[in-house]
């Protein structure tokens, strides 16, 4: 599932992006991510976490991105653009902010089953690989469950089951950790904390990016502000405040050298 090569997981190369109405939503970001890195993507709402997230499987290609030589997003060497989009896709499991933008079936083993049917893998390959997912995100038992009667904790790792059965190298994440309770965050945590790939995360939860990734980016107006280790980042109270960010309150209080351990 993880790389084995010193290639990047995902590279972009000057990423920038302006919606039909003008507005410039990112701006040059460009940053190189080993496998196996979790890096959390930080910043005001409407700075620019979705927009980056959605090109990372040609979500919102621009219109011109039909040669190699264009791209300015790479996933596992693959350039996005038109015509690999298929390739990369299957690189990625994205898991959306909202879990009913991604259940749609009647049945949750029916949704978990729809991506691995659809990579056109035989079904018992399918079989063993949702039942597998549906242990590893902890609801064995409800495979014939309707999604819409889950929790919305249970409706995301149904998704992330639907995900994990596809074996990604990366996962993209777009705010995982919202609207859940406690018990729920902490569930999920443990399931992202044993995938072995590359993990990339746009959320607004500080506490959550101090328990799992390894590295932030900070982003504002559709430029990179930041990009390093997350308690080095994290702790820059004047950083924070420039980007409408707090130092998360574990934070507060330590030295720099507390820091450098
Ligand atoms: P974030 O995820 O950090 O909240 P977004 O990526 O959603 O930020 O938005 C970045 C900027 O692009 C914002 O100014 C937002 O208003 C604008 N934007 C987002 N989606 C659209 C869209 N479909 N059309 C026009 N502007 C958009």
């Amino acid at each position: 599932m993880t790389m084995t090569t010193n290639s990047p997981a995902l590279e972009l190369r000057k990423l920038s992006f302006q919606y039909p109405n003008g507005r410039m939503a990112l701006d040059q970001v460009s940053c190189s991510l080993a496998a196996g890195e979790r890096v959390a993507v930080v910043g005001p709402s409407g700075a620019g976490k979705s927009t980056l997230l959605m090109h990372l499987n040609g979500l919102l290609p621009a219109p011109s991105l039909t040669a190699d030589d264009q791209a300015q997003v790479f996933v596992q060497s693959l350039p996005v653009i038109k015509s690999r989009l298929g390739e990369v896709r299957r690189q990625i499991g994205f898991l959306f902010q909202d879990p009913d933008d991604q259940l749609f079936c009647p049945t949750v083993r029916e949704d978990v089953a729809f991506g691995p049917l659809n990579l056109g893998l035989p079904r018992s390959e399918v079989f063993r690989r949702v039942d597998h997912s549906l242990v590893a995100v902890g609801l064995p038992e409800h495979g014939p469950r309707n999604p819409s009667q889950l929790s919305t904790g249970e409706r995301k790792r149904v998704c992330l089951a639907g995900i994990l059965a596809c074996e990604p190298a990366m996962l993209v994440l777009d705010e995982p950790t919202s609207n859940l309770d406690p018990r729920a965050r902490r569930q999920l945590l443990q399931i992202l904390g044993q995938f072995p790939g590359t993990q990339v995360i746009a959320t607004h939860d500080l506490d959550f990016v101090l328990d799992h990734c390894h590295r932030v980016l900070v982003l504002d107006g559709g430029k990179l502000h930041a990009d390093g280790p997350v308690e080095r980042v994290l702790s820059n109270a004047i950083l924070m405040d420039r980007h409408g960010l707090e130092v998360p309150w574990r934070l507060r209080h330590r030295s720099p050298s507390e820091l450098d351990r």
